[in-house]
This record gives C-alpha cells, sequence and structure tokens, in this order.
C-alpha cells in the first residue's frame, strides 16, 4: 500500500527560493584582498535570477545542457551554484588546478556550452581553446582580468556583470522537475586514467545538505558563518554553499587568497564560526598561527579536516596552542561527500574523546557502510578486521557519466555486485560505526607478506618539531617484494637530520616497519585538490630523480 503523504519533488530551486526569502538577510561575502565585500542572500537569489534569464534568453541555454564554472570561491560562483541547477541546466565545476590535458578532457567529455570563468584565471583556459569542442559557444568572464585574451575565441564573449545588468530578478525557475534528474557535475581528480564524472541529482543535493546541516557533521545554523576553503570546484565545496541556503548560514569566500596570511587575516576580520579544508591547508595555517602576530582565530568553533588522514599532531597543535577543536571527517567526490564525521560519543573526558577524534568517524544514518575483506566477504564490526570501505546510500554515486546520450558507465570494479561503492579505502569499523582508515588500497606497502600502513608512518613523523611535512610511500625492494621510503619536509631551522628523525621513529613503530631509505625535499608533490600525489613521488624515485639516503638496511 502507497502512503497517503505528498510527493514533492527534492530541488535545488526549492534550497534558492527558500535561502533568498526566509534567510535573504545572511549574506555572501568575498575577500578581495584587503577586505570582505557583502551581498545578502536576497541580492544573490535575485542575481541567480537575473543570471537564468541571460544564459536562457541571452546565451540560448536550454534543457540539461551543461554550464560550467571555472572559478574560485566567490559570490558570482554560489550565484551559478544556485542559477544553473534550478533552471534544468547542469552545473560543472571545472578544476581550475587540474593539468591542461584534463581540463580539455572534462570540458569536451561533458559537452559544455557555456564556460563562467574568473578574469584571473583566463590564462589557463585560452591555451586551451583550440582543442575544445564547437559545443562551447560562450564564455562569460567575472572579476577582473584581461578579456583580450580571448580574443582568438569564435564563440561568444561576455561580461558576467553587463550580462546580467537590467534583466529580471525572478525566474521560473524549475520546481516540478523529476528530483532524480541531474543537478551538478564533478570529475575526481583522475589519479589514473581520465577522470571521472559524478552526476549529483537534485534529490541527492537536497539530501545531503539536509546532513550537512545536522549537528552530527557540519551543525549549520542561521547563526553560523562558513569559511569554506574545500574549493567548489571539489565535490561541491563539500556542500557548503547549498546547505548554507538551506538554513542561513552566512558565507565568507576565500576567492583566490588560500595561503596562509591572507587566511590568517581574513578570519582574525570577517569572524567565521566555522571552516572547512584539506590538512595541507590547515598545515600552513598553522605555521602562520604560531609564528606571526596580531591574529585572533577565537571565533571558530568548528573546523573540519577531510579529503586526506588528519594528522593527530595537527589537531593536538590548533586545540593546545590556539584552542580551535577539529573534526575529522571522511568523504570523495562520489559520495557527494558525506561521509563520516568524527564526533566523539556523548558522557566522555577530553582524554577519552581524543581516540574518537582521530579516526575517520561515524556514518549517518542514510549512509550504510562495510568493509570487505581479501576473499570477498564482509568483516565483523570489531574495530580489527581490515578490509575494503564500501559504501551505498543515496547520495552515493552508482555510475559514471558517460558522455551526453549514453548509457552511465558502470565503472569496472568501482561498484559491486550488488550495487555499493567500493572506496578503494582500507580501515576498520568499529561496533559502534567509527572508521578508521589505515591508507589506500593502492598506497599500502606490502613488505614480506606484511602490509605497512604508510598514513601511519606520516603520522607519526609529521609529529616530530623539525617536520613539516612528510610523506611515505612502497618502493620495490629486492629482500621484501616492497619497502617503505620516507621524504620529509624539514621546516626552516630545523636541526634534526635523517638519522635522528629515523631514531624517532623507531620509538613509535614496529622495527620492521622503519624505512630504510629517506630523502629530504624542498615540498611533497600535490594533487590538484592538494593531497599528497604519491604516483609523482614514486615515479620521480623510479626515474632516480631523489637523493635517497640508505639508514640500516634489513
Ligand atoms: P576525492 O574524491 O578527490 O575527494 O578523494 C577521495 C579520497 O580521499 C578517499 O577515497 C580517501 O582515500 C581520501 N580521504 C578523504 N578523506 C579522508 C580522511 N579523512 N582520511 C583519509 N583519507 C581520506
Amino acid at each position: 500500500m502507497l502512503s497517503t503523504m505528498q510527493d514533492v519533488p527534492l530541488t535545488v530551486a526549492r534550497i534558492l527560493e527558500h535561502g533568498a526569502t526566509v534567510h535573504g538577510a545572511s549574506t555572501v561575502a568575498t575577500w578581495n584582498g584587503e577586505r570582505a565585500v557583502h551581498r545578502s542572500f536576497a541580492e544573490v537569489g535575485a542575481r541567480a535570477a537575473q543570471l537564468a534569464h541571460a544564459l536562457r534568453d541571452e546565451l540560448g541555454v536550454t534543457g540539461d545542457q551543461r554550464v560550467a564554472t571555472l572559478m574560485w570561491n566567490n559570490t558570482e560562483h554560489q550565484e551559478a551554484y544556485l542559477a544553473i541547477p534550478s533552471m534544468g541546466a547542469i552545473l560543472h565545476t571545472l578544476n581550475l588546478r587540474l593539468p591542461a590535458p584534463q581540463l580539455a578532457f572534462v570540458i569536451n567529455h561533458a559537452a559544455d556550452h557555456v564556460i563562467i570563468a574568473n578574469g584571473s584565471v583566463l590564462p589557463l583556459l585560452v591555451p586551451l581553446l583550440p582543442q575544445l569542442n564547437p559545443t562551447l559557444r560562450h564564455i562569460v568572464v567575472s572579476g577582473e582580468g584581461d578579456r583580450s585574451l580571448l580574443a582568438g575565441f569564435t564563440g561568444g564573449v561576455h561580461d558576467y556583470e553587463e550580462l546580467i545588468a537590467g534583466r529580471p530578478t525572478s525566474f521560473p525557475f524549475r520546481h516540478d522537475l523529476d528530483e532524480r534528474s541531474a543537478a551538478s557535475l564533478c570529475y575526481t581528480s583522475g589519479t589514473t586514467g581520465d577522470p571521472k564524472g559524478v552526476l549529483y541529482s537534485h534529490r541527492s543535493v537536497y539530501l545531503h545538505s539536509m546532513q550537512v546541516i545536522s549537528a552530527e557533521s557540519f551543525g549549520f545554523t542561521g547563526r553560523t558563518k562558513a569559511l569554506p576553503v574545500v574549493p567548489m570546484f571539489h565535490v561541491n565545496a563539500w556542500g557548503i554553499p547549498y546547505a548554507a541556503f538551506m538554513v542561513g548560514t552566512s558565507l565568507l569566500m576565500p576567492d583566490r587568497f588560500l595561503q596562509p596570511k591572507p587566511l590568517a587575516t581574513m578570519i582574525t576580520a570577517e569572524r567565521p564560526t566555522f571552516s572547512g579544508a584539506v590538512p595541507t591547508i590547515w598545515s600552513g595555517l598553522l605555521d602562520e598561527l604560531d609564528h606571526g602576530t596580531g591574529y585572533d582565530t577565537s571565533s571558530l568553533t568548528q573546523v573540519v579536516i577531510g579529503g586526506s588522514a588528519c594528522p593527530p599532531a595537527l589537531m593536538q597543535a590548533f586545540r593546545d596552542r590556539h584552542q580551535i577543536e577539529v573534526i575529522h571527517a571522511w568523504g570523495m567526490t562520489e559520495t557527494s561527500p558525506l561521509g563520516s564525521v568524527a564526533h566523539p560519543p556523548a558522557g566522555l573526558t577530553p582524554e577519552g574523546e581524543w581516540p574518537y577524534r582521530l579516526t575517520q568517524g561515524r556514518f549517518p544514518a542514510s549512509v550504510q557502510a562495510r568493509v570487505i575483506g581479501p576473499d570477498g566477504s564482509a568483516m565483523p564490526h570489531d574495530g580489527v578486521a581490515e578490509g575494503e570501505l564500501e559504501v551505498r546510500g543515496p547520495w552515493i554515486a552508482a555510475a559514471y557519466y558517460n558522455g551526453a546520450g549514453n548509457e552511465p558507465d558502470a565503472g569496472g570494479d568501482k561498484f559491486s555486485a550488488d550495487g555499493w561503492l567500493r572506496t578503494g579505502d582500507i580501515g576498520t569499523l568499529s561496533a559502534d560505526g567509527y572508521l578508521t582508515l589505515t591508507d589506500r588500497a593502492k598506497d599500502v606497502i606490502k613488505s614480506g607478506g606484511e602490509w605497512i600502513s604508510s598514513v601511519a608512518l606520516e603520522n607519526e613523523l609529521m609529529a616530530h618539531p623539525d617536520v613539516l611535512e612528510a610523506a611515505v610511500v612502497g618502493v620495490p625492494d629486492e629482500k621484501w617484494g616492497e619497502r617503505p621510503l620516507a621524504t620529509v619536509v624539514l621546516r626552516p631551522g630545523a636541526e634534526a637530520d635523517m638519522a635522528a628523525l629515523r631514531d624517532f621513529l623507531g620509538e613509535r613503530v614496529a622495527r620492521w616497519q622503519l624505512p630504510e631509505r629517506w630523502a629530504v625535499t624542498e615540498s611533497v608533490p600535490k594533487t590538484s585538490v592538494g593531497k599528497f600525489d604519491k604516483k609523482v613521488i614514486r615515479a620521480t624515485y623510479a626515474a632516480g630523480g631523489l637523493d635517497v639516503t640508505e639508514l640500516g638496511k634489513q
């Protein structure tokens, strides 16, 4: 028997309408290098309507055509986030840190009709133009930048402000869409092979936003002021832009000012209560807060770190030296991205809470998780048995986008026979649902039949006061098959040498796990979304490009 309840589609248009009216006084502010420029949700809603008119009436965007953004986190990007899905088109967020061939690939694969680009990133786009499909008809430029760079483009070139100016401030947004239809498209960073597109639905965006605002996730309310440092081109900035419009959370957008100094300055000036970013951003900020003067971060009550394992030393330093409690979270492009969030259970002392904070956290009711052992069977949730994490739920991908008009790409071995997403992450689940990841399946080091967690070694090394960053990879070894290689970035003025670091590590991990190959490097190579790029470290080592010192070879 069917229920007697109303069947109202869950749409981005509803989020836009609600935020722009009920929470019309909340604000989106963009940092311009010196100060924040504010616009109310009501204004953002009106400008989103003007943008939708411009896209439909002037640029001819119809149906579910793709409109791409090549933008930093800023107010105009927020307007695009709301306008494009709400008019029934598909928002395709382009990762401006992708290598040029991959960027051209995703624009062509998605068959983007329009690209809205920040003027400051035009130099990235211009060299790609000869490789782009004729499907791309218009480029809209927002903010400062040299428009003449686009002189060779045969389609239309428009200025964002001129394009939307004077148009009606309301639009017949689509509240009637099938909630399962596509709202936005985000490609995974593509560590191997071509990037793969994840096509979020209106329903998945809506339900995910409700999860983001929940107190067991990011706990957004109308009193929250969020600083999304995580880019809007990476998994919808963890869903923050949509969640904010649902409850009136004001947004502080950092634009291109993502370096530690401007971040510390904007936090001091604008006093956000929430922020989220990958660990590399936070470790840069920590250094600035430790050594700079005049900063005040006391407004930050919730700081989420995710996207890579958060080194415990980083969490401890924020807590002890800056009174900021870090929340660790796990997710991926395919999971929208939430994901598990490490809020500790009730009734514990701060010391008792600590081990829970170090885990990747618990999943919400909507997302089921299991770990699958090497023999393909589900492992017990006992906090000990390791396996590959698999998840399923209403905002988890079931397939990849395969280009317009085609059947979805089944993703090869990325999905199990019974439809769960295989994450490629290795870890354990406890009886009370806490996930602890030990490694990526492809990064775990297999030494003489035993597994060594590269993440565990990195975490210990990064707890040394002289170490800024440390990345550990498996490299071929004649005797053991594979052994760990430690690459370390030292802090300026550091006194420790590699032998001292090995001794330090020797006091903390089993002897057989101790790396015997060591290299001090200037920096750790990063992927387009700021994670350690271990593929590059392995390749550099294989090509003889690392100055390796051997210590205590087994
Ligand atoms: P992406 O799709 O680029 O966001 O990458 C997703 C991957 O990032 C996951 O499959 C994990 O390997 C990694 N990741 C994300 N969050 C965490 C975390 N808290 N701890 C460890 N790894 C993480």
